[in-house]
């Protein structure tokens, strides 16, 4: 039997083997995906995919496709490993890549027999499957058997990590929670070259008492320049790199950071001043809303913190009826907060 490495092809050799499969008299089935994390969902789809042509294709998506159309921070693995898995399965003849969001160009190349998806893509909705009918192909579906999914897996994965921190001895609670705006309040407002994301005055040494006071730093950010389509979610991780970085080297350390990507015309929980973003730091740190500081230059910022519970600390030139108040003294109000809460 050929093994899952010579399985592998190239869109040239699967050119070719798609002519002597022909040659052959056998029907090729093609389908793709992600096969990131693989579950049963996924192995039965394969089955039942190859049961229904003599020889199936396989065109995994590469790793840019997956950023571009699922999710920045995706794959967790990389294409080399998951052609690898896919290619290991008994019902897979041979895989390649798929290097574009959709499959469309790949079909008119080797124009398959049956173009497979899962059931879950209803078929008249399918661009593809026009197409697949127009040359005289077949489009079909499979119906899910397992209510596996790979985000479904990760939920589970993150529930059960946030449920195995007790067991942790090293790491005692955190005495505080600072939740931290990021444009305007630590960085110039809605500087996204990653060159020159510049930390602004007096922000280390703020963020370096909170921390020895106890506090947990959390970034929690509206980004609706991704829903805008200014900048891109790489963009922002990029840009967050250098702020990490830099924070980084004076010896502050970020927990986590959470932002939305929405735009004001989409309908969110998370966009501040929603309180979402906020109350899943609460979960997620597991810490009650009166020790929590949500320190931000907007009124947004303020108001997602009212809404969650916890206590707001505006920081800028005197505004509304909030008066000015640098990052410094933003800090220290938080600092003796806590003091009085633990005495
Ligand atoms: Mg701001």
């Amino acid at each position: 039997m050929i093994s899952a490495p010579d399985r592998i092809l190239t869109l040239a050799e699967v050119d070719e083997w798609v002519l002597s499969e022909r040659a052959a008299g056998r029907r090729i089935g093609f389908t793709c995906g992600a096969f990131d994390v693989m579950h049963a969902g996924h192995a039965q789809y394969l089955a039942e995919a190859r049961r229904s042509c003599d020889v199936l294709l396989v065109a995994v998506n590469s790793d840019d496709s997956i950023r571009r159309y699922k999710n920045p921070l995706r794959p967790v693995n990389p294409w080399n490993e998951r052609a690898f898995v896919v290619a290991s399965m008994a019902s897979v003849d041979r895989v390649t890549v798929l290097e574009e969001d959709r499959p469309l160009s790949l079909i008119l190349r080797w124009k398959p027999d049956f173009y497979i998806k899962g059931g879950d893509y209803k078929a008249g909705a399918l661009r593809s499957s026009s197409v697949v009918e127009e040359y005289g192909g077949q489009t079909v579906l499979i119906p899910p058997q397992f209510a596996a999914s790979t985000t479904s897996m990760f939920e589970r994965i993150q529930a059960l990590a946030v449920h195995a921190s007790p067991d942790k001895k090293t790491n005692s609670p955190a005495r505080g929670l600072a939740l931290l705006d990021r444009d305007g309040t630590l960085v110039r407002d809605a500087c996204f070259d990653p060159t020159e994301v510049e930390l602004l005055p007096g922000v280390v040494e703020a963020l370096l008492s909170l921390q020895a006071a106890g506090f947990r730093l959390c970034l929690v950010s509206n980004q609706q320049g991704i829903g805008l389509g200014y900048f891109g979610y790489r963009d922002f991780i990029d840009g967050n790199r250098k702020l990490l970085r830099e924070l980084g080297k004076a010896g502050v350390s970020i927990a986590k950071i959470y932002f939305c990507p929405h735009s004001l015309a989409d309908t969110c929980e998370c966009r501040k001043p929603a309180p979402g973003m906020i109350l899943r730091a609460l979960r997620d740190e597991n810490i009650p809303p009166e020790r929590c500081f949500v320190i931000g230059d907007s009124v947004a910022d303020l108001e997602a913190a009212q809404a969650a519970g916890c206590k707001e600390l505006y920081v800028g030139p005197s505004r509304h009826a909030y008066p000015a108040m640098s990052i410094t003294e933003a800090a220290q109000v938080a600092i003796k907060s806590i003091e009085q809460l633990s005495r």
